[in-house]
């Protein structure tokens, strides 16, 4: 492993894996200064991903407002990758309405930062998993609240 890993190519090297990854300047560029960075303690829903076969995980809060995204915002743990991602997923999700942000998959994460390593592709699973799970929860406790004035205000 140490024969292979010895390659100066990047300052971001995997040596765990031994295989050298070249992210891209996007992915560099979001890892120095990831975008909407912050705990959000009056969030509206949050939602959580943690990938085991990398350790990462993300934690993603939303305040939505006219079923519109108003404001996103995460916490993650991980690689340089999943801090990427999820920057990225929230740059990505702002300003969208719910459909709009259910409909953001892996791909539109993986193109936005001008593709990821072969190795690192899952990673881009964390920023669609967790936003999935936070909406998923903002719908859950928004039509409880409904519920109780109106029996279905829901629009398509
Ligand atoms: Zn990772």
């Amino acid at each position: 492993m140490d024969a292979e890993g010895t390659g100066a190519d990047g300052i971001f090297q995997t040596p765990w894996t031994g295989v050298s990854n070249i992210y891209s300047d996007k992915v560099i560029e979001h890892f120095m200064c990831p975008q909407n960075a912050y705990s959000m303690p009056d969030a509206d829903a949050e939602g959580s991903f943690g990938d085991p076969s990398c350790g990462d995980s993300l934690t993603i809060y939303l305040k939505v407002k006219d079923n519109t995204i108003e404001e996103i915002s995460y916490l993650v743990y991980g690689c340089c990758a999943s801090i990427a991602t999820s920057s990225v997923t929230s740059v990505l999700t702002k300003g969208k309405t719910i459909d709009e942000a259910l409909k953001i998959a892996e791909e539109d994460i993986i193109e936005a930062l001008d593709g990821l390593p072969e190795n690192k592709k899952h990673c881009s699973n964390l920023g669609v998993r967790a936003l999935r799970k936070a909406i998923d929860n903002y719908l859950k406790t928004n039509r409880m609240e409904n519920k109780n004035e109106n029996c279905n205000t829901s629009r398509r």
